[in-house]
C-alpha cells in the first residue's frame, strides 16, 4: 500500500515536472517566432529625477505578446533564454528596439532622455556585445551617452576579466553603467572600486520598506551616502509611496522609480504623458521640492 502511494507520489512529481519541462521547452521554441514576428516590445518605465522635477532618463523593460498564452512575464522568458543561449538574440533585438527608440526621439521634447537596457551574464559571454552595441549606436546614430546598461551585481562579480572588458570598452566610448537590484547579491564592493559604475540602483526589497523598517532605512541612507561619496548616481527602485518619496528626497537620492510615478508604458503613451507635463511636481501631486 505505501509502496503503491509512493508510486502514485513519484507520478505525480514526474508528470507535474515533466509538464513543467514541456511548457519550458514550448514557450523557449515560441521564442524563436516572437524574435521573428512583431510580439516582442519594449516598454518604458520613467525613472524622476529628484532634483530637478523631470523625467531624465526611462528603463526600457522587454514585454511578450504570446499569441495564445497572453502576456508572458520577462521574469518567466528571460531565464529560459538565458538557458537555451536565445537571450543573445533577444539582447541583439532590445539593442536595436532601444537604438532605433533614441533615434526617434531625437529631435522634440524627448531628445534629452536616457534608455536604459538590461543585459544578463550571459550576454556578456557572446565576446560580441560591445562590437554589436557599438554598431548600433552607429548605424542610429546615437549619442553613447544616451544608452545605459543595467547589469547585476553578480555580472560583475562573477564573469570572466575579459567579458567584463567589453563594458569598460562601451564605456571609454560614453555609455552609461548601471548596478542593477544593488544589495541583494554578492556583497562585494570591490567592483565598485574597480569599474567606471555610474549609477547604482537600490533593490526594491530595500525601499518597500524604508519607512517602516528602521534596518531598511538605515541601510538606504548609507547607500545613498557611499554612492554619493564615490561620486556616482543613485536610483531608487520600486517607490510605490509618497513616503518613501519624501524619505529618498530627504536623503538626497538621485533618481526615483516605481509604481508611485509610473507603471512601464509603451513608447506612443509615454511621448503622450511627457508632452502633456503629466510627470511634473504638481501634476503627480508629488510632494514639493526641497522642504
Ligand atoms: P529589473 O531590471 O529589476 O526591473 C524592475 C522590475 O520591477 C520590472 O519588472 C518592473 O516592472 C518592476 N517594477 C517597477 N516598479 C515597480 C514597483 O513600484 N513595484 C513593483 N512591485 N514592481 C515594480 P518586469 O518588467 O517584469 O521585469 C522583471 C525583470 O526581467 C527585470 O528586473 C530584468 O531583470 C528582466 N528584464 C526585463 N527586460 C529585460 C530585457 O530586455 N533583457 C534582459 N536581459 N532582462 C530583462
Ligand atoms: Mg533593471
Ligand atoms: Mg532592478
Ligand atoms: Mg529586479
Amino acid at each position: 500500500r505505501a509502496k503503491e502511494k509512493g508510486r502514485d507520489l513519484y507520478q505525480f512529481y514526474t508528470e507535474g515536472m515533466q509538464d513543467r519541462e514541456v511548457h519550458r521547452l514550448e514557450l523557449d521554441r515560441d521564442l524563436d517566432q516572437a524574435l521573428a514576428g512583431d510580439q516582442l516590445a519594449l516598454h518604458f518605465q520613467p525613472q524622476l529625477d529628484l532634483a530637478t522635477g523631470q523625467v531624465g532618463s526611462v528603463e526600457a523593460l522587454i514585454r511578450w505578446h504570446h499569441p495564445t498564452r497572453g502576456l508572458v512575464s520577462p521574469g518567466e522568458f528571460i531565464p529560459l533564454a538565458e538557458e537555451s543561449g536565445r537571450i543573445a538574440d533577444i539582447g541583439r533585438w532590445v539593442a536595436i528596439a532601444a537604438c532605433r527608440q533614441l533615434a526617434k526621439w531625437s529631435d522634440g521634447p524627448l531628445s534629452h532622455l536616457r534608455i536604459a537596457i538590461n543585459l544578463s551574464g550571459r550576454e556578456l559571454e557572446t565576446g560580441t556585445l560591445a562590437s554589436q552595441i557599438r554598431d548600433c549606436l552607429t548605424r542610429w546614430d546615437v549619442d553613447p551617452s544616451r544608452l545605459e546598461l543595467e547589469l547585476t551585481e553578480e555580472v560583475f562579480i562573477a564573469s570572466r576579466p575579459e567579458n567584463l572588458e567589453q563594458l569598460r570598452e562601451l564605456h571609454d566610448v560614453g555609455v552609461h553603467l548601471a548596478i542593477d537590484d544593488f544589495g541583494v547579491g554578492y556583497s562585494s564592493l570591490a567592483y565598485l572600486r574597480d569599474f567606471p559604475v555610474n549609477l547604482l540602483k537600490i533593490d526594491r526589497s530595500f525601499i518597500t520598506r524604508v519607512t517602516d523598517r528602521h534596518d531598511d532605512a538605515v541601510i538606504t541612507g548609507a547607500v545613498i551616502q557611499l554612492s554619493h561619496s564615490l561620486g556616482i548616481q543613485v536610483a531608487a527602485e520600486g517607490v510605490e509611496t509618497e513616503a518613501q518619496l519624501s524619505f529618498l528626497r530627504n536623503h538626497h537620492c538621485d533618481l526615483a522609480q516605481g509604481f508611485l510615478i509610473s507603471h512601464p508604458v509603451p513608447a506612443d503613451q509615454l511621448e503622450r504623458e511627457i508632452r502633456q507635463g503629466h510627470f511634473e511636481t504638481g501634476s503627480l501631486r508629488l510632494s514639493p521640492l526641497n522642504p
